[in-house]
Protein backbone atom coordinates (compact mmCIF):
# COMPACT_ATOMS: atom_id res chain seq x y z
CA UNK A 1 0.00 0.00 0.00
CA UNK A 2 2.74 2.91 0.83
CA UNK A 3 5.20 1.68 -1.57
CA UNK A 4 2.20 1.62 -4.12
CA UNK A 5 1.57 5.33 -3.19
CA UNK A 6 5.33 6.36 -2.80
CA UNK A 7 5.94 5.20 -6.62
CA UNK A 8 2.57 7.15 -7.63
CA UNK A 9 4.06 10.01 -6.14
CA UNK A 10 7.46 9.35 -7.69
CA UNK A 11 5.69 9.04 -11.17
CA UNK A 12 3.66 11.86 -10.63
CA UNK A 13 6.94 14.50 -9.66
CA UNK A 14 8.80 12.68 -12.96
CA UNK A 15 6.27 13.73 -15.29
CA UNK A 16 5.67 17.08 -13.69
CA UNK A 17 9.47 17.16 -14.25
CA UNK A 18 9.19 16.18 -17.97
CA UNK A 19 6.63 18.56 -18.57
CA UNK A 20 8.42 21.41 -17.34
CA UNK A 21 11.42 20.07 -19.18
CA UNK A 22 9.12 20.11 -22.14
CA UNK A 23 7.79 23.43 -21.80
CA UNK A 24 11.14 24.79 -21.22
CA UNK A 25 12.42 23.28 -24.24
CA UNK A 26 9.35 24.69 -26.12
CA UNK A 27 9.90 28.05 -24.77
CA UNK A 28 13.86 28.43 -25.59
CA UNK A 29 14.05 25.63 -28.24
CA UNK A 30 15.92 28.04 -30.76
CA UNK A 31 17.95 29.90 -28.09
CA UNK A 32 15.76 32.74 -27.65
CA UNK A 33 16.86 33.86 -23.93
CA UNK A 34 15.02 37.37 -24.18
CA UNK A 35 11.52 36.84 -22.98
CA UNK A 36 10.25 39.37 -25.22
CA UNK A 37 11.29 37.77 -28.26
CA UNK A 38 8.64 34.84 -27.01
CA UNK A 39 5.93 37.54 -27.53
CA UNK A 40 4.87 38.01 -31.09
CA UNK A 41 3.69 41.61 -31.12
CA UNK A 42 4.94 43.22 -28.14
CA UNK A 43 4.87 46.47 -30.34
CA UNK A 44 0.78 46.32 -30.46
CA UNK A 45 -0.89 49.31 -28.93
CA UNK A 46 -2.48 46.74 -27.08
CA UNK A 47 0.99 45.28 -25.76
CA UNK A 48 1.84 47.98 -23.49
CA UNK A 49 1.47 46.86 -20.58
CA UNK A 50 3.65 43.83 -21.08
CA UNK A 51 6.11 46.16 -22.29
CA UNK A 52 5.86 47.89 -19.43
CA UNK A 53 6.01 44.66 -17.15
CA UNK A 54 8.86 43.78 -19.14
CA UNK A 55 10.98 46.89 -18.51
CA UNK A 56 11.35 48.03 -22.72
CA UNK A 57 11.67 50.96 -24.25
CA UNK A 58 7.89 52.91 -24.24
CA UNK A 59 8.16 53.58 -28.06
CA UNK A 60 9.64 51.04 -29.36
CA UNK A 61 9.08 48.22 -27.10
CA UNK A 62 11.89 46.21 -27.71
CA UNK A 63 15.07 48.34 -25.95
CA UNK A 64 15.79 47.43 -22.51
CA UNK A 65 15.47 50.65 -19.92
CA UNK A 66 17.93 49.19 -17.63
CA UNK A 67 21.65 48.29 -18.67
CA UNK A 68 22.33 46.69 -14.82
CA UNK A 69 20.40 46.09 -11.54
CA UNK A 70 19.39 49.82 -11.42
CA UNK A 71 21.81 51.23 -13.75
CA UNK A 72 19.34 52.80 -16.77
CA UNK A 73 20.21 53.60 -20.32
CA UNK A 74 20.85 56.90 -21.27
CA UNK A 75 19.24 56.45 -24.73
CA UNK A 76 16.92 53.37 -25.86
CA UNK A 77 19.49 50.82 -27.03
CA UNK A 78 17.22 49.93 -29.94
CA UNK A 79 15.35 52.97 -31.61
CA UNK A 80 17.71 55.72 -29.39
CA UNK A 81 14.92 57.48 -27.61
CA UNK A 82 16.51 59.40 -24.83
CA UNK A 83 15.50 57.82 -21.37
CA UNK A 84 16.61 60.42 -19.77
CA UNK A 85 15.23 64.22 -21.20
CA UNK A 86 16.44 66.58 -18.71
CA UNK A 87 18.71 66.62 -15.64
CA UNK A 88 16.58 64.47 -12.52
CA UNK A 89 13.72 63.78 -14.67
CA UNK A 90 13.64 60.50 -12.86
CA UNK A 91 12.85 62.70 -9.25
CA UNK A 92 9.04 62.10 -9.81
CA UNK A 93 9.75 58.16 -10.18
CA UNK A 94 9.86 59.04 -6.22
CA UNK A 95 6.27 59.65 -5.97
CA UNK A 96 5.26 56.53 -7.76
CA UNK A 97 7.29 54.52 -6.13
CA UNK A 98 5.64 55.89 -2.73
CA UNK A 99 2.33 55.13 -4.39
CA UNK A 100 3.01 51.78 -5.13
CA UNK A 101 5.44 50.81 -1.50
CA UNK A 102 2.41 51.81 0.66
CA UNK A 103 0.02 48.99 -0.38
CA UNK A 104 2.75 46.87 -0.94
CA UNK A 105 3.88 47.34 3.01
CA UNK A 106 0.48 46.79 4.10
CA UNK A 107 0.26 43.75 2.14
CA UNK A 108 3.17 42.30 4.11
CA UNK A 109 2.47 43.44 7.07
CA UNK A 110 -0.92 42.19 6.74
CA UNK A 111 0.42 38.70 5.59
CA UNK A 112 2.99 38.78 8.35
CA UNK A 113 0.52 39.59 10.48
CA UNK A 114 -1.85 36.85 9.54
CA UNK A 115 0.58 34.41 9.24
CA UNK A 116 2.45 35.11 13.05
CA UNK A 117 -0.14 36.44 14.75
CA UNK A 118 2.11 38.56 16.51
CA UNK A 119 1.64 42.43 17.98
CA UNK A 120 1.24 45.00 15.82
CA UNK A 121 4.78 46.34 16.22
CA UNK A 122 6.99 43.02 15.76
CA UNK A 123 4.75 42.91 12.54
CA UNK A 124 5.47 46.10 11.07
CA UNK A 125 9.15 45.58 12.10
CA UNK A 126 9.56 42.46 10.21
CA UNK A 127 7.21 43.62 7.19
CA UNK A 128 9.58 46.29 7.05
CA UNK A 129 12.51 44.00 6.50
CA UNK A 130 10.79 41.63 4.37
CA UNK A 131 10.00 44.86 2.37
CA UNK A 132 13.48 45.31 2.03
CA UNK A 133 13.24 42.41 -0.78
CA UNK A 134 11.03 44.75 -2.75
CA UNK A 135 12.82 47.67 -2.88
CA UNK A 136 15.08 47.27 -6.23
CA UNK A 137 12.50 46.11 -8.43
CA UNK A 138 10.20 48.46 -7.12
CA UNK A 139 12.88 51.00 -7.68
CA UNK A 140 12.80 49.69 -11.50
CA UNK A 141 8.95 49.63 -12.13
CA UNK A 142 9.19 53.39 -10.53
CA UNK A 143 11.00 54.42 -13.03
CA UNK A 144 9.25 52.54 -16.17
CA UNK A 145 5.61 53.39 -14.71
CA UNK A 146 7.16 57.09 -14.85
CA UNK A 147 9.04 56.78 -18.21
CA UNK A 148 5.50 55.37 -19.80
CA UNK A 149 3.35 58.20 -17.88
CA UNK A 150 4.85 61.07 -19.27
CA UNK A 151 5.87 59.46 -22.82
CA UNK A 152 2.12 58.82 -22.84
CA UNK A 153 1.44 62.56 -21.58
CA UNK A 154 4.17 64.42 -23.14
CA UNK A 155 5.44 62.24 -26.07
CA UNK A 156 6.94 65.82 -27.91
CA UNK A 157 9.21 66.30 -25.06
CA UNK A 158 11.31 63.33 -26.07
CA UNK A 159 14.58 63.49 -28.14
CA UNK A 160 16.56 60.98 -30.62
CA UNK A 161 19.88 60.51 -30.32
ZN1 LIG B 1 13.22 52.21 -28.08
Amino acid sequence: MHDCYSTAVRTRRVVGLAGVAVLWNELFRHGATDPAALVPNLTATSAWPLALALQRCPRCRRGDLFAGIIAMHRTCPVCRLDLEPEVGYYTGAMVVSYVLSIPLLTLVAVVVGLITRWDLGPVIVSASFLYLALVVPLFRYARSIWLYLDWWLNPGSFRTS
